[in-house]
């Protein structure tokens, strides 16, 4: 829980604004891209000014198209200087890209995070690493402001919990994820839908891509470590984009030797951002960001320029050190 004191803080400033910019980390998942249209609903609902987007690929994952879009701006058209910006799921202003910008310069800057390795970045932080999903604080912050939570943000936000929990089977799902789910099925949110559209179906050029990435997977056993690469090209020849194989370090992650999965998506201007994964051995958060990523102690993401194997390595080469 987000201490009292702090919420009704947040929730004052947000109240006394007129217009709010909300941002989410780039190349969203279900908890950046859910908590923030979720809030941003509400505070549409509750009769604010609302803009929300997220820096380039300015590109909604087809996992989550089922989110509303209405409330989205490129990010030429983000304000340059927010009266009050909020901030969704991101540990530190570079995991805002372009938009990182207008968070500096806003006039209020909220923050609402979970990640351990959050900077402690922005004039109010609400940062629970306790919490399973930024959409849990969201929620207490909705409940402070006084703002209903109607099907359409209990959607958005229990897309927010389900995606962060691994579909409420990894470790941080604990009692508050499972009352506040059911209190957004409760609300109308249909978890089969959220589910099939999410987990149960990819485009057929998935299928291709995976195939390829996983056949071309490394396992180094001495380190306990899985790995392999995907380039943008391997992506385009099959016609699907990034947003499409988020699910793809799940399946990568199954092989049982490794404590350790790596996942290197080489993009078209040369940034490889690697997905680590852990079992459960090794604390791949601490180790993303001794790398200058970050994330949580099983799940964790960090971006490099150059090669893919050398990103990979430098992975391998810090793992005793983190387990
Ligand atoms: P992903 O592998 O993209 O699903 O990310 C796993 C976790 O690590 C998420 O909580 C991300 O927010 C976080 N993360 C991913 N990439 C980075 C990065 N470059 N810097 C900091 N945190 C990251
Ligand atoms: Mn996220
Ligand atoms: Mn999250």
């Amino acid at each position: 829980m987000i201490d009292r004191q702090l919420l009704e803080k947040a929730a004052a400033a947000i109240a006394g604004s007129k217009e709010l910019a909300l941002a989410c980390h780039v190349g969203p998942d279900g908890d950046a891209l859910g908590s923030m249209v979720g809030f941003g609903i509400a505070a549409r609902n509750a009769g604010k000014g609302v803009v929300a987007g997220f820096g380039s690929p300015f590109a909604v994952p087809g996992t989550l198209s089922f989110i509303p879009d209405d409330l989205l701006v490129d990010p030429d058209s983000f304000p340059e200087a927010p009266e009050t910006m909020v901030v969704f799921d991101a540990g530190s202003p570079d995991r805002l890209a372009e938009l990182g910008s207008s968070a500096g310069d806003s006039g209020t800057l909220v923050v609402i995070d979970h990640h351990v390795t959050n900077e402690g970045f922005g004039d109010i932080g609400l940062v629970d690493p306790e919490a399973a999903a930024t959409g849990v604080i969201v929620a207490e912050l909705l409940d402070v402001l006084g703002w209903p939570i109607t099907t359409d943000i209990a959607t958005c936000l229990l897309t927010a919990l389900v995606t962060d929990t691994g579909r409420f089977q990894y470790a941080n799902t604990n009692p508050a994820a499972l009352e506040l789910a059911a209190r957004l099925v409760g609300a109308g949110a249909r978890p089969d839908l959220i589910s099939q559209k999410v987990y149960e179906e990819a485009p057929f050029g998935y299928l291709k891509v995976a195939g390829a990435a996983l056949s071309r997977a490394e396992l180094d056993l001495a380190a306990r470590m899985v790995s392999t690469i995907i380039t943008e090209q391997d992506l385009d020849e099959a016609g699907v984009g990034w947003g499409d194989i988020d699910n793809l370090i799940n399946t990568l992650r199954l092989a049982e030797e490794a404590d350790v999965a790596v996942l290197a998506k080489v993009h078209a201007d040369g940034q490889v951002r690697l997905s680590v994964r852990s079992r459960g051995d090794t604390d791949v958060g601490a180790l993303a960001a001794a790398l200058g990523g970050g994330g949580h102690r099983l799940a964790a993401g960090v971006t490099f320029d150059g090669p893919p194997e050398k990103a990979i390595d430098e992975v391998r080469a810090r793992l005793e050190e983190y387990r």
